[in-house]
């Protein structure tokens, strides 16, 4: 590694108190997404003082920033890092002294530390940009639990002018070691697919089922069926998850009801296995409304692919942790079903998705992710800092040599 690896893991270690300032600030202001209005100002502030080039307002609420190292040609590569911004609708009960002022919101995935991290970054790179051999786009993205902000930043260009060549993103993540990083190729976090399905049969009288067609009964049989498909369908050496978790149907002991909605979600690695889920669903769906002489609506409102790093992504992150955390704190672990709409950027510009670990050695980990006593040790952002900074800068020599 190179001598402005060092200088990164010094400034990102100096920089602890402003970030954890930032990370507390933001903890203390949640925002759901397509909502981060607050915290879109604070960044897009925050950009323009180091003399960036911001543009606002990119998939509603995302903010994008372009550094640029010195004397660049027009068509020197350009790599995106990405950090995400929303919180969540969960009422906090940390007890924090920074705990969240608005009531029904929480940052409980740790995005507060992600904006941060994103914010010093953009400040370490500002300051280098002698070494830096390329351009840089820092994307703060809305709406990802909502796995829509990635999307929406797509259609409305930020992949385009200049387009770049590779992306790069980190969660944090409260189970796993302080400041372990995990860095593998291929899928770590799951594809993530909402399905609704909306059962219409015949109300009546709950006296006269002969004159009806009972969805609660069919929705019944669909749920049990749709267990199945992990069971029979789906090869025992690949992974899938079919959950039911929302049925609703009827509105009195005595009606029969003549609709019902099941919505679930669907969560696999390999795209093959994602259709064959998606296909039996349907199947099912249709076998079982045709037994009982009901219909069905299969709608999938929201999708997101794997994410996955590729095995280039992955190499060179895996090179710039052991430099900014050392050999023994860079991990491996089974893939884990959780979505990510990073994939939606790492799809059209291939690279990586790492985990940074932020358990408290002294406390052990903290309650899991999304839950409303979640919190996670703040020395992970320095780390988070110097391994996206770094990874920027070793990009970019990369594809210069
Ligand atoms: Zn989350
Ligand atoms: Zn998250």
């Amino acid at each position: 590694m190179t001598t402005i690896t060092e200088t990164i893991n010094r400034e990102a270690a100096e920089l602890q108190p402003q970030l954890v300032a930032w990370r507390r600030d933001f903890h203390a202001h949640p925002e759901l997404g397509f909502q981060e209005i607050r915290t879109a100002g604070i960044v897009a502030e925050h950009l323009h003082d180091l003399g960036l080039e911001v543009s606002t307002g990119i998939g509603k609420t995302g903010v994008v920033a372009m550094v640029e190292g010195d004397g660049v040609d027009a068509d020197a590569p350009t790599v995106l890092l990405r950090f995400d911004m929303d919180a969540l609708p969960v009422w906090e009960e940390t007890g924090l002294p920074f705990a969240s002022q608005n009531p029904g919101l929480m940052h409980a995935c740790g995005h507060d530390g992600h904006t941060a991290i994103g914010m010093g970054v953009a400040r370490l790179l500002a300051r280098h940009r002698e070494n830096l051999r390329g351009r840089v786009k820092l994307v703060f993205q809305p709406a990802e639990e909502i796995s829509q902000g990635a999307a929406a930043m797509i259609a409305d260009g930020v992949l385009a002018n200049p387009t770049p060549a590779a992306a790069f993103a980190m969660h944090l993540w409260s189970r796993l070691p302080l400041n372990q990083v995990v860095v593998q190729p291929g899928p770590l976090w799951a594809a993530a697919d909402r399905f609704d399905l909306i059962i219409h049969g015949k109300g009546g009288h709950g006296a006269t089922p002969h004159d009806t067609i009972d969805t609660t009964l069919v929705a019944c049989q669909i749920v049990v069926a749709l267990q199945t498909i992990v069971a029979r369908n789906v090869n025992p050496s690949e992974t899938a998850v079919v959950t039911v978790g929302s049925f609703q149907s009827g509105s009195a002991s005595n009606i029969i009801s003549e609709r019902a909605v099941l919505t679930g979600t669907v969560r696999t690695f390999d795209p093959a296995v994602r259709s064959l889920v998606h296909q039996r669903i349907q199947e099912i769906a249709a076998g079982i409304c045709q037994a009982f002489g009901a219909r069905y609506e299969f709608t999938v409102p929201t999708s997101c692919p794997a994410t996955a790093s590729s095995p280039e992504g992955a190499a060179l992150m895996q090179q710039v942790a052991e430099a900014v955390v050392g050999p023994e704190q860079v991990a491996q672990i089974a893939p884990m079903m959780v979505g990510e709409d990073m994939a939606e950027f790492l799809n059209r510009a291939p690279g990586g998705f790492v985990l940074v670990g932020a358990a408290s050695p002294e406390t052990g980990p903290f309650s899991p992710h999304h839950s409303p006593t979640f919190d996670f040790d703040e020395r992970m952002l320095s780390t988070g800092v110097a391994l996206m900074a770094n990874t920027a800068f070793a990009w970019l020599d990369e594809q210069a040599d």
